[in-house]
């Protein structure tokens, strides 16, 4: 990265998240995917680092660290393991969610949710509707003080291991999108059940699952923002999340770009390092380039957002950007590693396999191309 475009703070941070993560991320990798379990003590060391709080100002109990130095770290992370990525990512999206939108209540459980102690999930897929969150069928009924919400959600990112859930639920079924409210269910609460665990291609170790509501009543005070607003509230925080999974998706790709250098330089055939062949040569040339531009979207949005922009067309530009060429490129990385690059020895062969969430979640890729599509046709 060059220094200039850089603060201190940037520098140091990406520095020792850097060192943090291959001295206790990258050995644990391979496990994680193996055995495909929760990691609890990476959970623990990222709240004990103070990790979870980083994009929450110092007032708050975070770190204050602006959004590029979130990118930054998130980008070392899931360059030794995208299941971790992705776990930093949750409570991370969790924390300024309640700092955003929660009231003075909902606001006392950030320390918590910074210490690892309330593990956060989000839930708004359901088996049915994914891209179509507006035709959820969730619902939640207001009953004396309390909210009744029966229904399930499917694919929910740590739903088998969380204790705190936000769940988006319709509270006026005919008004759609503009029909849905939030409200934080713990885990405890009667009426919710775990269900299935999702048997995943990869991101493995993120206990993602069902969860079951069954006349699962929680006070009115539970419900977090205005009724029926929860929609607009969700795709705030998406234009975040998508920075950070985009910043995920690089972080994989560029592990992949280092492998499949490492192993051109040291594979020969017919002679000579296979790096010496053009075909080679050019296929690591291009994710040189991608990366590189990749970043730049990445870390321009993050800058955007944070001086008060909206970054609806940017943070899809990011995410559709960076997880398509991150593919692409781990793809060709598998390519450069031959019959290896299919083996379960390599690590590329698990970076293929967990690449290809990130065109999935956070909004599909079709969906941003929506997204950008719709802005592009206001601005015109
Ligand atoms: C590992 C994993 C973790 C996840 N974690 C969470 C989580 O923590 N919380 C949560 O709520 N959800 C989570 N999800 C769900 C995820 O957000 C959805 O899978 C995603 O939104 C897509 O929905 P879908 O799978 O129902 O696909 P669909 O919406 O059924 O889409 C299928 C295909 O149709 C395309 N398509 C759909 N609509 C359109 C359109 N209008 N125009 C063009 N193409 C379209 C899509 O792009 C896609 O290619 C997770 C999913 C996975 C796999």
């Amino acid at each position: 990265m060059a220094h200039r475009f850089y603060s201190e703070t940037q520098l140091m941070v990406g520095e020792s998240v850097r060192k943090f993560a291959e001295n206790a991320v990258l050995p644990a990798a391979a496990a994680i995917d193996r055995d495909d379990a929760f990691p609890t003590e990476i959970y623990a060391r990222l709240a004990e680092m103070g990790l979870f709080g980083a994009g929450l100002p110092e007032e708050a109990g975070g770190s204050g660290f602006d959004t590029v130095t979130l990118a930054i770290a998130m980008e070392e992370l899931a360059r030794c393991s995208g299941s971790v990525g992705n776990i930093f990512a949750i409570p991370l999206e969790a924390a300024r969610f309640l700092l955003d939108h929660g009231d003075d209540r909902h606001k006392e459980l950030i320390p918590e949710v910074l210490g690892g102690e309330l593990i956060p999930a989000t839930c708004v897929s359901e088996s049915d509707f994914g891209s179509d969150v507006a035709s959820m069928r969730t619902t939640a009924v207001l009953d004396g003080g309390d909210y009744v919400i029966n229904g399930t959600k499917a694919w929910v990112s740590l739903g088998l291991v969380a204790n705190l859930f936000f769940v988006f639920a319709k509270t006026d079924p005919e008004k759609g999108h503009r029909g849905i409210s939030c409200f934080l269910v713990h885990g405890d609460n009667p009426g919710l059940t775990r269900g299935r665990k999702e048997d995943l291609l990869g991101m493995h170790g993120l206990a993602t699952g069902q969860l079951i509501f069954t006349d699962c009543r929680v006070p009115a005070a539970m419900r977090i923002g205005p009724e029926n607003d929860a929609f607009k509230m969700a795709m705030v925080n998406f234009d975040f999340g998508r920075v950070l999974m985009s910043a995920m998706a690089l972080g994989i790709a560029r592990a992949a770009y280092e492998d499949a250098l490492e192993y051109a330089k040291g594979r020969v055939q017919f002679a000579k390092p296979i790096f010496e062949f053009q075909a080679v040569q050019f296929m690591l040339a291009d994710m040189s380039a991608d990366l590189a531009a990749a970043r730049l979207l990445i870390h321009h949005a993050a800058r955007l957002m944070d001086s008060g922009h909206s970054i609806v067309k940017e943070a899809a530009h990011a995410k559709l950007f960076t997880t398509d060429m991150a593919m692409k490129h781990v793809t060709d990385a598998v390519q450069i590693h031959g019959a290896n690059g299919y083996s379960r020895e390599y690590r590329v062969e698990r970076l293929f396999r967990d690449i290809k969430l990130t065109q999935i979640y956070e909004g599909t890729n079709q969906i941003q191309r929506l997204i950008i599509a719709r802005q592009i046709g206001k601005e015109y």
